[in-house]
């Protein structure tokens, strides 16, 4: 049995290991679509159209798609885009390659680490991973949002990847965007309220954008591929106790933390005692596919 192991896999396992077993091993989905990441995958399609050379209404037209039917997430991406494009209207997209598909052989066991990596950039005569993030939380220099970047999974999974295929990666390259806390005011227009967005943009272009530079360190690296072979036996063991557990739900562990528990989309069941099987699947749930971001990146 082969697993497919992305950062976002990893990342659930470690918040809740409950949570991974519904969502990664039963591939239990909430019907209803977060509306967060939506527009997180609207933002990389267009980023992905401006590293083509694509121009800003052709970029914002790609990346609309995404969150069709939803009128203030386009008038937000609108604003957004427009400000991204005059922020760097002077700079040319980095990437030499983007959307980079991997999936390489992880440990023992069938496991595969698999993802897509936003961009490969050439710098100072090295190469350097590119990664778009858009963040709700404060993205100035003071801010312990890039502390916490430096154990990022996700990009500790991308530089090992590069590697894997040949790109030896020296630096991390994070484009920020921060996504907008103002909102259509009452009898506003949605277009006058992307036209604000955009002239809010322009006049703090330090609050919504911004652009580090981090060095690759390899004692990062090796301690997240030991700690990603750990979480691989640790899934294989679960699997081996199921066969003789009370339920197959029982070997993964609820971590019944709040602050983990309020965001989790299986809180609805979960938290009033209930499990799930295959059989037995919650209202407003379905079996989807278990890693959809390998199709379309978030
Ligand atoms: S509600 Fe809490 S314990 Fe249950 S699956 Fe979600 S995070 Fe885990």
């Amino acid at each position: 049995m082969i697993t497919k192991i992305t950062s976002s896999s990893l990342n659930k396992f470690l918040a809740c290991q409950r949570a991974y077993f519904y969502r990664y091993e039963l591939g239990l989905m909430p019907v209803e679509t977060a509306e967060a990441l939506s527009f997180g995958k609207a933002f990389h399609a267009a980023m992905e159209a401006r590293n083509k050379g694509m121009t800003c209404e052709e970029a914002l037209a790609d990346g609309i798609i995404h969150v069709a039917g939803n009128e203030q997430s386009a008038a937000t991406l609108s604003g957004l885009v427009y400000g991204y494009f005059a922020r760097y209207k002077d700079d040319q997209p980095l990437a030499i390659k983007s959307e980079i598909n991997f999936t390489h052989k992880i440990g023992k066991y069938g496991f595969r680490a698999a993802g897509v990596i936003d961009g490969l950039a050439e710098l100072n005569g090295g190469y350097a991973l590119l990664e778009y993030k858009t963040t709700s939380q404060a993205i100035d220099t003071d801010s312990d949002y890039w502390v916490r970047l430096r154990s990022n999974i996700q990009l500790n999974q991308y530089v090992d990847a590069l590697e894997t295929l040949g790109y030896p990666v020296r630096e991390i390259v994070y484009d920020v965007t921060r996504k907008p806390a103002i909102r259509p005011k009452q009898n506003e227009t949605l277009e006058d309220y992307s036209a604000r967005l955009f002239e809010d943009c322009a006049a703090r272009p330090d609050f919504y954008f911004a652009q580090r530079r981090v060095s690759v360190l390899s004692d990062d690296l090796e301690r997240f591929r030991t700690s990603r072979r750990e979480i691989c036996y640790q899934i294989a063991a679960n699997r081996k106790r199921q066969k003789r557990a009370a339920t197959k739900a029982s070997p993964w562990l609820c971590c019944n933390q709040q602050i983990t528990c309020n965001s989790c989309e299986f809180k609805v069941f979960c938290l009033h005692g209930m499990e799930a099987t295959e059989s037995e699947i919650p209202t407003g749930f379905y079996v989807g596919e278990r890693n959809p971001e390998l199709k379309q990146k978030i």
